[in-house]
Formats: C-alpha cells, sequence, structure tokens
C-alpha cells in the first residue's frame, strides 16, 4: 500500500472580526516595495464599504474585482495572470482570495500560474504543477465548498472542467471570519451549504473512505444537521458552525473522494454552465438509489428552507448535449469508483445517465 502523503494550510486564524488582522498577517511576507500584494475580492463586494475600507492597500498593492457569475475559467485564469505581470514591477508578494469558492480557485489558479510556464489547462489533471506557487491567502465570505483547505482548484477549460490538484495548490494562509458570511442571500446560503453537506454524504459512504476521512467527515455531517435542521442557533453560531463544516467536509474529501452527484453535477457545469452548489442539489435530489438516507434528510433540510430547485433544465436538451454531458461525467473515474467501487461501469452505463439528466 502507498499512502497519500497530502500538505494541509499551514496556517489559519479563526473568529469574528479577524479579517481586521489581515494586514499584520501580510506584512511580514511582502518581499519588497516593488513587489505587490494583489486582492482578487468578489465584486459583490464593490460598493460595500464595510469590508472594502478594511483592505489596506500600501505600495503597488491592487484592489481586482472579480464577479463571481460564473465559475473560473482557464483562460480567466491566464488573462489575470498577464495582466498582473504587465502591470506590477515585479513578481507580486502574494495573492489574496475573499469571496467564494469561485475566487477562492481563482487565487489559487493565479498564484501557481504566476511561477509556471504555458497555460492554466495545461495543468488541469494530477500533480502536473511543477514550481512552488507564489504565497497565497484565502479568505471564504461563504461558506460550504471546502475550497479554503482543498488542495485543488476547479477550472473549467476548453474541453473539460477539472481542477489544478497539486501540492502547491493549498493556500499558505487561511483567514476564517464568519462575520465576512453575515449577508449571503438565503437561497445561495443553502446551495453552497448543501455543497458541504454533499462532500459529506459522498465521502462517508464512499469505498474510499478511512478513519481519518471519517472523522471530519462526521464532524461536519453533524455540524450541517445542527444548522440546517434545528431551531436553536443564532445567526451567528450558525455562521461559525457552517464554517468549520466546510472545513472538515473539506478534510474528509481530501483523504477519500466526492461521488455521483458532484460528477454529473461536473457534466451540467460543463454543458449548461449551472453553478456548482445548485447543480449538485439539482442532481442529488434525484439521487435516493445511491444514497438513500441522505437524500432524505437533504429533502427535510430543502423543505424547512423552502427552497425550490431549478427543475426541467435537460428538458430541451439534444442527444448530442446528453452525450456531452454523459462524457464529462463519465470521465470523472476516481468519484466513480470512490461511490461504487472498482466495478462502477456495471452499474452506470450512459443509458442509466441519460435517465438520471432526464429526470432534472
Ligand atoms: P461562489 O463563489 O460562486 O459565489 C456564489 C454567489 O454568492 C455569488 O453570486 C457571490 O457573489 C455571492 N457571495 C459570495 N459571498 C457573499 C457574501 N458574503 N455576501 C453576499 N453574496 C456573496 O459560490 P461557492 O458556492 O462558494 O463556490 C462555487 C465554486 O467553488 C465553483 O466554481 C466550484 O467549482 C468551486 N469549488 C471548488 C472546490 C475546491 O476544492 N477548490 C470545492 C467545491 C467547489
Ligand atoms: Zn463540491
Amino acid at each position: 500500500m502507498n499512502y497519500k502523503n497530502f500538505p494541509m494550510v499551514p496556517r489559519v486564524i479563526f473568529g469574528r472580526g479577524s479579517f481586521n488582522q489581515l494586514s499584520d498577517i501580510l506584512t511580514p511576507n511582502r518581499l519588497n516595495s516593488k513587489a505587490p500584494f494583489i486582492y482578487l475580492v468578489d465584486d459583490v463586494f464593490k460598493n460595500n464599504a464595510w469590508l472594502t475600507s478594511r483592505i489596506l492597500l500600501s505600495y503597488d498593492d491592487k484592489v481586482i474585482f472579480i464577479s463571481a457569475e460564473e465559475e473560473p475559467k482557464t483562460s480567466q485564469v491566464d488573462a489575470l495572470v498577464e495582466d498582473i505581470i504587465l502591470t506590477s514591477k515585479e513578481r507580486p508578494s502574494g495573492i489574496i482570495g475573499i469571496g467564494g469558492g469561485t475566487i477562492l480557485d481563482l487565487a489559487k489558479a493565479v498564484s501557481i500560474m504566476l511561477t509556471n510556464e504555458g497555460e492554466a489547462k495545461d495543468y488541469q489533471g494530477w500533480d502536473l504543477v511543477k514550481n512552488p506557487a507564489i504565497y497565497h491567502v484565502g479568505i471564504p465570505t461563504i461558506s460550504g465548498t471546502g475550497a479554503e483547505v482543498s488542495r485543488t482548484t476547479v477550472l473549467t477549460g476548453p474541453t473539460r472542467k477539472l481542477g489544478i490538484n497539486s501540492d502547491y495548490t493549498p493556500f499558505d494562509q487561511v483567514v476564517l471570519d464568519s462575520e465576512l458570511t453575515k449577508e449571503v442571500p438565503a437561497d445561495q446560503w443553502f446551495y453552497t451549504g448543501m455543497d458541504c453537506y454533499i462532500h459529506c454524504i459522498e465521502s462517508l459512504t464512499g469505498t474510499y473512505l478511512n478513519t481519518f476521512s471519517q472523522t471530519y467527515g462526521n464532524t461536519a455531517l453533524e455540524l450541517c444537521k445542527e444548522i440546517f435542521l434545528e431551531n436553536n442557533l443564532s445567526d451567528e453560531e450558525s455562521q461559525e458552525k457552517l464554517m468549520m463544516a466546510s472545513w472538515h467536509g473539506g478534510m474528509s474529501i481530501a483523504y477519500s473522494q466526492v461521488g455521483v452527484a458532484h460528477a454529473m453535477s461536473y457534466g451540467l457545469a460543463y454543458l449548461l454552465g449551472v453553478k456548482h452548489g445548485v447543480g449538485n442539489c439539482i442532481v442529488f435530489d434525484h439521487l435516493e438509489e445511491f444514497y438513500p438516507e441522505g437524500v432524505k434528510i437533504f429533502k427535510e433540510m430543502k423543505k424547512k428552507h423552502n427552497i425550490t430547485l431549478p427543475q426541467g433544465i435537460c428538458a430541451d436538451l439534444s442527444d448530442k448535449d446528453f452525450d456531452t454531458m454523459i462524457k464529462i461525467a463519465m470521465g470523472l473515474e476516481p468519484l466513480w469508483e470512490n461511490a461504487l467501487g472498482k466495478h462502477w461501469k456495471k452499474t452506470i452505463t450512459k443509458e442509466k445517465l441519460r435517465s438520471l439528466y432526464q429526470k432534472m
């Protein structure tokens, strides 16, 4: 047996208001006055002085606002890297991502591509990155994806949606300040929160499970049940707990894998641009046969929070469209193997996936 040797986020700060300590954290990491810190910030905060006034810029530091309307693309990473190289006197001191999974993934990918030649699409896959990334910091403003702890940055490229999975991908520093999540809209809170819940179910029922993954997964799952099914939490407690659920859910899949919902949701994302959180929910809602207990509880959570998922998104698709989605989904072999074991191809056929997609 050859056990994997994973890197972890080496530094993390947790606490309401800890965002105020950002400049103390960054200062010792500044290389020199010509090497700026570049902040990639979700543009939902553009006119939000409560947050932006606390980003303290010195020398040539700059803030780039980025829309999280669409999931990150390899071409977007390449364009950002080019812009940063052209406008900075020297290689930056660091990249700071402030936002949800979309912005965190962009920050990770940009920090890698600043020190590696070629285009981001060349590094989609496992362990293709050659040089260490520049210093990068992740500051989540919505909880659930686990992107703040993971060893991947999920990008849509010209031919596939696949992460840059590498030892250089994890952040050097994470700031967990749950106050930053206080204005997340309710439906988005649910979708991204369910990403965490689904990570737990897929990890805990998977064939790759080991005790490392299980302990993190169980903790995250208990937190999710408390947050999404009980009534006794204050907003503040709920925000703090979801932030830690996200962290533990991410740690759980580090040593295992996700499963059926993620594989199929990647297909929806690639073809239709359906975003990760809501896409996972749309798929998971139809996966009773794979995750009976998990889907039952998901439906209770959905009901409790009055969530209506989009329906009929596959209604008008052509045969070619279905084939594209199925190809993307079936290409994610480790996810299927985790979900169903080595002989997954016996149950998962093109016809089977098509019949599932047709329900969505
Ligand atoms: P997101 O970053 O796409 O943001 C969703 C929406 O919430 C956006 O409209 C955004 O502007 C808004 N938002 C974020 N913070 C807010 C705040 N504090 N107040 C108000 N609005 C706010 O959402 P997400 O679900 O966190 O991330 C999804 C992305 O994460 C996908 O691209 C997916 O591929 C990726 N992902 C990555 C990993 C990983 O390990 N790297 C894991 C899971 C998902
Ligand atoms: Zn996910």
